[in-house]
């Protein structure tokens, strides 16, 4: 099923009303397909991963490459979820957090983030007493390490493919010991192999074959009961390569849930969908 009504606006607003908190004054809008998606689960945590640069029409033209973040699509949710200008990484994962408009967040750079009085849906939670981190590179965790409760900077010193592992490793972490409740990761292979390292469309399979393959990782490794919202900021931007994503402006939208190893058992943690 596709449905083609919503924007990157509307995913922080989503998270906040199934965490029964608000974003104040927000230009988006709750996909409330995803709301009722929930209801019948016992949520004890959300995942927000951002997959940098990758657009529906990259996206449907990677076919099977991507196998295991289609089944994903196919089991839960997917929406074509329209990006907004400038379609660049930081404003646009600032728009997709807060929910807010870039000309209302006016992040437009990693060092418009230590400042800011705008909060994003993972500062609004941990206010709310609802753990929330980020994994994210160290610059970015750095902005936000006194806005979040867990903040991990990961530098990216031993390649862009061992730095996306490392996230996916650092999350599962952060989840399993730190109880966080909401989570924020940023996947950056296949926009860093466009901007620097992609000499033919081999590449970037390449690149996306690591996507899937950390996503399934990822989805294998989360013991409970998890929402999993999976988009991007951006389709491809680098100019060399913009024609493999030039026509839609539009990036996925994954909404999947994954049951946790205890569920159909008797557990008396508290989720995030009962937490009232
Ligand atoms: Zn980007």
């Amino acid at each position: 099923m596709v449905l083609m009504t919503y924007t990157q606006l509307d995913i922080a607003p989503t998270i906040a009303h199934i965490l029964d908190i608000s974003i104040p004054h927000h230009d988006g809008k709750e996909i409330w397909e995803a709301i009722r998606y929930t209801e019948d689960k016992n949520i004890k945590q959300i995942l927000l991963v951002i997959i940098d640069g990758i657009g529906v029409t990259l996206y449907n033209k990677l076919g099977g490459t991507i196998n295991y973040v289609k089944k994903l699509s196919q089991d839960g949710l997917f929406f074509e979820c329209e990006s907004l200008p400038p379609r660049i990484t930081t404003p646009n994962i600032g728009t997709i957090l807060t929910g807010y408009t870039p000309e209302h967040h006016l992040l437009y750079k990693v060092a418009d983030v230590f400042y800011t009085p705008i909060r994003s849906v993972l500062e609004i939670a941990s206010e709310n007493g609802i753990k929330s981190g980020i994994v994210i590179e160290t610059m970015g965790a750095k902005s936000m390490s006194n806005r979040v409760d867990v903040a991990i900077g990961v530098e990216n010193t031993r390649g862009i493919v061992d730095y996306d592992k490392r996230i996916i490793n650092l999350a599962l972490k952060a989840f399993k010991l730190e109880n966080v409740m909401l989570m924020a990761i940023h996947l950056r292979v296949i926009d860093n192999c466009l901007h620097h390292y992609a000499e033919s469309w081999e590449d970037v399979i390449y690149s996306a074959t690591t996507i899937d393959g950390n996503i399934k990782r990822l989805v294998d490794g989360l013991s409970k009961s998890t929402l999993l919202f999976i988009t991007s900021d951006h389709p491809v931007h680098v100019p060399k390569w913009a024609y493999i994503d030039r026509d839609s402006i539009n990036v996925p939208l994954i909404i999947y849930h994954k049951h946790g190893y205890a569920d159909g058992t008797k557990k008396s943690d508290r989720g995030v969908t009962n937490k009232v």
